[in-house]
């Protein structure tokens, strides 16, 4: 969130995702503080309805704006505002995976009694481990990885769309690119995780120098290497096509998904 609130320290407005109401959805903010309610990974597919419009409305109106998101929601906005406010829009990706519907989440949460309207908060990961966290506590227990998690990591559960992904490429749509550094001799990496920041352009590289951000050069082609995302979609799982045929016919979800999962990490 360093880069949201350098860039309002410079008079501008942040658009990202966050979860409110039971919904990944987009706000945007200005205000120091709020700006911190965007940060946290959230592995499921967010909904940026509306706020492309209420962005362009900034831009006409003189102020800058930072978008972060998918790199599918940076390239529609890119698309949206055209090149008329292109110089007033800062826009920031994630190297992305591939997302889940949030239907199949509240289908997992449901097996444990919880739902995406009646929780408070939601986190997918706790340091290096990926596993769901609601209200602070761990779905299984804290530390252990779910089969939302693994679902998502294998990559059984994304969306059709995503393993034909356009953007999944060194080629960014963005100013700068963040995902998690791989792959690097950086000790602090294999301890604690650190983010990789990919920069594209100059007012990219402008607004990561002037934010609080601890910089490491890391080798290019090593962070490439070790970064599937930078150079081909995310391979569709063999088994994705039974396990969402399966959900359509309303079998157990929670029987057949520890199924087909233990058959995944058997076979990857
Ligand atoms: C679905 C998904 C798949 C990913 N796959 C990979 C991968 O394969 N390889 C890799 O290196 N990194 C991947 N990442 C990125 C990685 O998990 C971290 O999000 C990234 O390193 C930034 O972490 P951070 O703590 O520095 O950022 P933070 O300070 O937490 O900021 C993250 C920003 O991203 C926004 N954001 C988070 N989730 C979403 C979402 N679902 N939709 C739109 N915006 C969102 C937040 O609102 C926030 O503005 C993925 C992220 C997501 C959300």
């Amino acid at each position: 969130m360093a880069l949201a609130q350098q860039f309002i320290k410079e008079g501008g407005y942040v658009c990202s995702c966050l979860f409110q109401n039971g919904e990944f959805c987009f706000d945007i903010t200005n205000d120091f503080e709020s700006v911190l309610s965007f940060g946290g990974s959230k592995y499921v597919k967010s909904n940026p309805s509306g706020v492309y419009s209420e962005v362009l409305q900034l831009l006409k109106s003189g102020n800058k704006v930072l978008f972060i998101g998918l790199p599918c929601q940076v390239a529609a906005i890119k698309n949206y505002i055209g090149q008329r406010y292109e110089e007033s829009l800062v826009l920031v990706d994630l190297i992305c995976h591939g997302t889940p519907s949030p239907k199949l989440l509240e289908m997992f949460l449901n097996q444990y009694s919880k739902g995406l309207k009646i929780i408070e908060n939601i986190k997918f990961r706790l340091k290096e481990k990926y596993q769901i966290l609601v209200n602070e506590e761990g779905i299984v227990c804290r530390g252990v990885s779910d089969k939302y998690s693994i679902g998502f990591i294998k990559g059984l559960t994304f969306t059709n769309n995503c393993y034909s992904c356009n953007y999944a490429s060194v080629e960014r749509v963005s100013d700068i690119t963040i995902g998690d550094s791989w792959g690097s001799e950086i000790v602090q990496e294999k301890n604690r995780g650190i983010s990789l920041m990919l920069v594209q352009t100059q007012r990219g590289m402008e607004l990561l120098k002037n934010s609080d951000v601890n910089l490491l050069e890391v080798d290019f082609a090593k962070a490439i290497e070790n970064n599937a995302q930078l150079k081909h979609p995310m391979v569709k799982s063999i088994h994705r096509d039974y396990f969402f045929d399966n959900i359509e016919k309303k079998k157990l979800i929670h029987l057949f998904l520890g199924f087909i999962l233990r058959s995944v990490l058997n076979k990857i």
